[in-house]
């Protein structure tokens, strides 16, 4: 079946992604093996294997593998930096490595409808802007989507829960705690579009910090009284092996953090994780309270609601136009964060799974997208021995629409160095020099004339 509407909603998330798709009316979020949820880490062994999602994530489970995994990659997105996998000594760009999950979701998508999506709405944080958002698109293009939609998170989670067009003056706050970052967003409609009024957040406050607080707090120490591991640290400076061991500690602590989003207490008990520096086996062994890990994650639950608080006041609408608070990502399951979200005497929403609510948005959203017509036929200016490729859409909805391309020189992607310039022909506008990428590739936005052509 040929479809017309985009209808796949991606989440690409710095911890994990999801797929969900609209058909007849319904939103599917759809498995990819077991799990709606795919891990966005990518694993190479030294003989070029890859794994991505569940099956890369697994490989943090022993020292010697660890270091062979890449994962939250989406936080130095539209860098150009590059991530090295010990063993291969391969190295990937942020976009190639979130190119690795969303080519993973579309072959799960493809596996459950029989042909894989060739266009998606793909979300991103507020936050973002235009290297990171360009980034984005470079990395949907690269996964074999010939069309792709980006979408705020906030804005995606709203729409899951139903916000309208026709409540002209209602506020909701997206409160979103995933596994990397916090993202604070108010939503409204602004001109007929649900908008990102305000927000803020904090890059490095994730649900990984409480992992890494239970490492620290309780599992190292115990390690280092029982058995011989002098420099058991995570500085990058640390060996190989300490550094290994340390995301195995990592994983671990992960779990027994989830445990405790239901449990009191967990009592934790697994055997030879690694060897320590004697050659003798390490086991873990141990109990922690919720009232111990609570005491641990207070300082960074306490500095998401302060964050909250001050976007509240700065936005100057008075709290009690807050209609609903959504609770967002994995993190939100934890019974300090419902308490003290629940403090604030906003109404709470959370009948929606935290972890798949953005992707649901945004395949409810992509239901609403026509796929453009034009999208086989992009523009190519060829001069000399130069060849450029432009990609945009040929109606939009506002004035400063997004312009891909590409740049060849003699059939070859154009050399780092290269620069593109896009003018308006009234000379109203000139984009400036913009660089191309290590593909030729570039991705900007243009300001054009409204209701005209340019
Ligand atoms: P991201 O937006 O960064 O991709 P997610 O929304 O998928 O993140 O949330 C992932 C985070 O949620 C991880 O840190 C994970 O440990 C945490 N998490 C998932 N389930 C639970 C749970 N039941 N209790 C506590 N934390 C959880
Ligand atoms: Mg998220």
């Amino acid at each position: 079946m040929e479809r017309t509407t985009v209808d796949f909603g991606i989440d690409l998330g710095t911890t994990n992604s999801v797929i969900s798709v609209s058909q007849g009316g319904n939103i599917e979020t759809i498995k990819n093996g077991l799990s709606e949820i795919t891990p966005s880490v990518v694993y190479f062994d030294k003989r070029g294997t890859k794994r991505v999602g569940l099956e890369a994530a697994e490989m943090l489970s022993r020292p010697t593998t660890a270091l062979d995994v890449q994962a939250e990659f989406k936080r130095v997105m539209g860098q150009r930096v590059t991530h090295e996998f010990k063993s291969s000594g391969k190295s990937m760009s942020p976009e190639e490595l979130s190119a690795e999950v969303l080519i993973a979701l579309r072959q799960a998508a493809g596996s459950r409808l029989g042909s894989e999506p060739g266009a998606a709405v793909i979300t991103v944080p507020a936050m973002f802007e235009l290297p990171q958002n360009g980034a984005t698109a470079e990395a949907a293009k690269l996964a074999g989507f010939r069309h792709s939609q980006l979408l705020q998170e906030p804005v995606a989670a709203a729409v899951a829960y139903g916000f309208q067009g026709d409540t002209e003056r209602a506020y909701w706050l997206v409160y979103d705690y995933g596994g990397g970052t916090f993202d604070a967003s108010i939503v409204a409609i602004r001109d007929g579009q649900l908008t990102v009024v305000k927000h803020a957040g904090d890059n490095y406050l994730g649900g990984a910090d409480l992992d890494w607080k239970v490492v620290d707090e309780s599992i190292r120490p115990a390690l280092m009284q029982a058995y011989s591991l002098k420099s058991l640290s995570r500085s990058p400076k640390a060996r190989d092996v300490d550094r290994g061991r340390m995301l195995v500690l990592k994983r671990f602590a992960e779990t027994i953090k989830k445990r405790l989003s239901t449990s009191e207490e967990v009592e934790y008990f697994e055997e030879n994780v690694f060897v320590d520096d004697d050659g003798k086996q390490v086991d873990l062994e141990g109990r922690i309270t919720r009232a111990e890990f609570e005491a641990y994650a207070a300082p960074s639950v306490d500095h998401s609601i302060k964050i909250v608080q001050k976007l509240i006041e700065e936005s100057g609408i008075p709290k009690a136009s807050l209609d609903r608070f959504l609770l967002v990502g994995g993190s939100t399951f934890i019974p300090l964060v419902r308490q003290r979200t629940a403090a604030l005497g906003i109404p709470i929403g959370m009948e929606l799974d935290p972890m798949t609510v953005v992707s649901r948005g945004a395949a409810i959203f992509a239901s609403s997208q026509r796929i453009p017509a034009s999208l086989a036929k992009p523009i190519v200016v060829a001069v000399g021995a130069a060849k450029l490729q432009l990609e945009f859409e040929v109606v939009v909805r506002d004035t400063e629409p997004f312009v891909g391309g590409k740049v060849e020189i003699d059939g070859k992607p154009a050399p780092l160095g290269t620069v593109v310039s896009l003018r308006r022909s009234d000379k109203g506008w000139s984009s400036g020099d913009i660089q191309v990428d290590s593909k030729g590739m570039f991705f900007t936005s243009v300001k054009i004339m409204d209701k005209g052509q340019s």
